[in-house]
């Protein structure tokens, strides 16, 4: 009896000691007690007795005394480490070495910081910044209309590509000091966001500049002369840049580009100077048509060593006048019907001066890494901002559509069935902003978040093709038919060109987030790697020990808060969201353990293990985005009328982290570590559910429903007041039939009750009116609101040839269809 009551105690005392990641001191004082115990209490044989001492003595030894630890057991396994560590390219390092890591570090704890999440300054922006989005973006929106600029000119009207030009949209990001706007990340993301919802072509054409290409690349690199020629005319849109990257050869394996260039000498503007010959192709480059500056990235080598003693220098990135001799450029892709500019080009032996290398000689062979930089940057920016405005127009437009458009006598969006798909939108959308505006405030306390910046692009994009599926099946034939009356079309046509640039989505989640996130945001791995690296075993000893104890402590923890559900756990916050941090430390010491074993049993295989790591990335973002959510909601004041979108939010994302991990244990590799890990993540089983209904109605009521929680939403949307405007017409219609509700339904009343004619419309309305069961004003209102109601289903047709003259052409067909039925008679 005794013995088990102290065995019990011992495991307590165990699980207690890990739970807290306890030092090696107190493990070993705790040991010491337990031995002191079975000394006196036990009765236990003195030989017992003093074996149980000896290895108290060991233990101690080698968790107090850190160089014999070292020196006796870590040195063994250091040398089997550096043989299994898988090799890492240049380029992976390069990669790994780039950006920043910043709350992503948090998740990967197993323990974040809910206070320091709450406690980042709330994105904002300054009053400059919200003039110009007032301003100029709101002018600029005005001028474009999708249909016009895809059907009848593919290109953007001269008279926006000029306003575009001479307000600086070219230079978002370039500093005041050399012309530009100089504006926050979070303006650059208002900014474009606002053009999408208006013109995927127009958020393209400004988006590009100012992300990964010439002008983000010269900010950091560039020499000053660079800086002071190029930076002011991109500013002023004098010079229309493009970046190539992308070879037919070497799409998302960028670092495999066959382009190259050779160092040697060769005659620039009548001297002889030093240079580079370079012949590249590339492919899929935006703006590359009717760009005057093309950025290109190649390899380069120096056969005969003119630069040092090294012949494979690297990627190198080069700054390059279209209208130089030898370069083709100027012809096009059609990306899916879309207008904004793209297409290939390409040189052979084309020689350049040394100073046409961004950041001149000094940064030759350093273009991997500053493109990888500077992606980390840009890539959560731009098409997280695209995705975004799915998001703000897709909720708007389709919950006002929603409550426009009648069957069965009742609005749509009031069928269950259509209330799925709109709580999908406004809960998805409501998640995809709290995660950009977090993630801007890391951009604008000058983090390149480059795990971050993966979540950003996969999820938003991956999100963005939900919502606007969603939408599309709404609006029904609406969303189909194409014309000036379609505001969903394009945006859903042109979803795979979301997905595939800047990363293309199955790559970034399979092989990016988490294969970068393990290595980055883990707080050993990486000091692991390192030591290693420099053959250090002390460092490694330090990080090997700290790994173990860090994956026992989460193994206690997620056991413990698996049963818990993490109540208990001390966390800051709102009783609105309390229950949601505690949830969610229980999630991130799960996937922190879920991690650290993947990566012991399946090693350097997890790299390709996509499937394992996929999820485990998925985890990952989930995370983010649902630490996000609440700190949105704190962010903006807890309000009520929002607890719909953030519970439905939070619930979405539980499930979908239990599901991920549930699909890492179900396929992991090991069956036996499989059992342990279920017992430990899931000790109660799969016990959390997707967002109820009762929630999904709610959120869908918030789309359908003119008010804050739906203006909160789609703020930054770009929502002309006007009647004649597609997209403005859905809120007049929306408000219209709203107010129309009590006058319908007191004619339904006086139907049923036989005091109106059972004949048209019109006709009972007019009885309606002459009998005084309505009034004039409402009978007026009725009509407006029909008028209305029909200009929003409204749908465009054309002439049967389009307007093209096919007489010719139809003739000779039924001529020859003459001459052959008449052949065959
Ligand atoms: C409209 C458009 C505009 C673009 N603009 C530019 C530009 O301005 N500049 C520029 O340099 N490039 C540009 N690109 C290129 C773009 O950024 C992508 O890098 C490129 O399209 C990816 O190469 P790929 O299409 O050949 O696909 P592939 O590399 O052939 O990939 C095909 C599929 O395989 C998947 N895949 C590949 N490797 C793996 C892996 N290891 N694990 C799992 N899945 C994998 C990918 O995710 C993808 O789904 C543009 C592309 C498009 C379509």
């Amino acid at each position: 009896m005794t013995i088990a009551i102290m065995g019990v105690a011992a495991l307590v005392a165990a699980w207690a000691l890990a739970y807290h990641r306890a030092s090696g001191v107190a493990w070993s004082v705790g040991l010491a007690a337990l031995v002191l115990a079975i000394t006196f209490a036990t009765g236990a044989p003195p030989a017992v007795v003093l074996a149980a001492w000896i290895a108290t003595g060991l233990f101690a030894a080698f968790a107090i005394i850190k160089p014999l630890r070292a020196a006796v057991i870590t040195k063994p396994i250091f040398g089997i480490y550096k043989k299994i560590l898988p090799q890492i390219s240049q380029t992976e390092q390069e990669a790994l070495d780039a950006g920043s890591i910043w709350f992503d570090a948090d998740l990967f704890s197993g323990r974040p910081d809910w206070t320091k999440l709450l406690a980042y300054p709330e994105a904002r922006l300054s009053a400059e910044e919200r003039a110009f989005v007032d301003g100029p973006v709101e002018e600029l929106c005005g001028m474009l209309d999708e249909w016009d600029i895809t059907h009848n000119r593919m290109d953007l009207s001269p008279e926006a590509w000029k306003f575009i030009r001479d307000k600086g949209f070219l230079g978002i990001i370039i500093p005041k000091s050399y012309g530009g706007l100089g504006f926050s990340a979070f303006a650059h993301t208002e900014i474009v966001t606002k053009i999408s919802t208006r013109s995927g072509t127009a958020a393209v054409t400004v988006m590009v500049p100012n992300s990964l290409g010439p002008a983000e690349l010269l900010i950091h690199y560039g020499t000053e002369e660079q800086k002071n020629h190029y930076l002011p005319r991109l500013a002023k849109g004098l010079e229309i840049p493009c970046f190539a990257l992308t070879n037919p050869e070497a799409g998302s394996d960028a670092g495999a580009i066959p382009d190259f260039g050779i160092v040697c000498k060769g005659m620039h503007e009548g001297r002889e100077v030093l240079g580079i010959r370079m012949t590249w192709e590339k492919r899929y480059i935006t703006l590359g048509p009717v760009a005057t500056i093309l950025g290109v990235a190649f390899k380069l080598f120096d056969p005969d060593k003119l630069l040092g003693n090294v012949e494979g220098i690297g990627v190198t990135l080069a700054l390059i006048p279209t209208s130089h001799k030898g370069v083709n450029i100027g012809r096009r892709h059609i990306p899916l019907g879309a207008a904004f500019m793209n297409g290939p080009n390409s040189g052979k032996d084309v020689f350049i001066p040394m100073d046409w290398v961004i950041g001149g000689q000094e940064q030759v062979g350093k273009g991997w890494r500053m493109l990888v930089e500077c992606l980390a940057a840009g890539r959560s920016i731009s098409l997280p901002s695209m995705s975004m405005a799915a998001g703000k127009l897709g909720s708007r437009a389709t919950g006002a559509y929603a409550r426009v458009r009648s069957q069965f006598r009742t609005p749509i969006g009031k069928f269950e069935g259509v209330e799925e798909p709109l709580a999908r939108i406004g809960g998805n959308t409501y998640l995809m902003d709290a995660t950009r505006r977090l993630t801007m405030v890391a951009l604008d306390s000058g983090e390149k978040p480059s795990v971050i910046s993966a979540i950003c692009k996969y999820h938003m994009t991956e999100r963005m093709r939900q919502i606007l599926n969603d939408a599309m099946d709404i609006h029904g034939g609406k969303g189909i038919m194409m014309g000036p009356n379609n505001y969903l079309g394009h945006a859903y046509i042109n979803i795979p060109i979301a997905i595939t640039v800047e990363g293309a989505n199955i790559l970034t989640r399979s092989m990016i987030i988490f294969g970068q996130g393990a290595i980055r945001c883990h707080p050993y791995v990486l000091k692991e790697i390192k030591a290693a690296g420099e053959n250090s075993l002390t460092a490694f000893d330090l990080a090997l020990w700290g790994h173990m104890a860090f994956t026992v402590a989460n193994a206690a923890r997620s056991l413990w808060l698996g049963i818990t559900g993490g109540e208990g756990v001390s966390v800051p916050g709102s009783p609105e969201t309390r229950r949601y941090l505690q949830q969610m430390t229980r999630f991130s010491s799960a996937f922190a353990l879920l991690s650290d074993v993947s990566m012991f049993v399946i090693g350097g295989s997890l790299k390709r293990k996509e499937k394992i790591s996929g999820r485990l990335g998925d985890i990952l973002s989930l995370l983010y985005m649902a630490s996000a959510t609440v700190k949105r909601f704190h962010d903006e004041g807890r309000q009520k009328d929002d607890l719909p979108l953030l519970t439905w939010a939070m619930h979405d994302s539980f499930f979908k982290m239990q599901v991920a991990m549930d699909g890492v244990i179900a396929n992991f590799p090991s069956r036996f570590a499989a059992a342990w890990l279920r017992l430990l993540v899931f000790p109660k089983g799969l016990t959390l559910d997707t967002p109820s209904d009762k929630w999904g109605s709610r959120v869908a009521e918030i789309l359908i429903t003119p008010g804050a929680a739906r203006d909160r939403l789609t703020a930054g949307a770009y929502v002309p007041r006007d009647e004649n405007d597609v997209v403005g017409r859905l809120e007049f219609a929306m408000h219209a039939v709203i107010k129309a509700d009590p006058i319908e339904a007191t004619m339904r009343k006086a139907a049923k009750e036989g005091k109106l004619p059972q004949r048209t419309l019109a006709e009972r309305r007019l009885a309606a009116l002459n009998q005084a069961i309505i009034t004039q004003d409402e009978f007026d209102h009725l009509v407006y609101t029909d008028r209305l109601r029909r200009d929003v289903i409204k749908v465009d047709d054309f002439e049967h040839d389009l307007g093209r003259d096919h007489r010719e052409e139809t003739w000779q067909h039924t001529e020859s269809t003459k001459k052959v039925a008449a052949a065959s008679m």
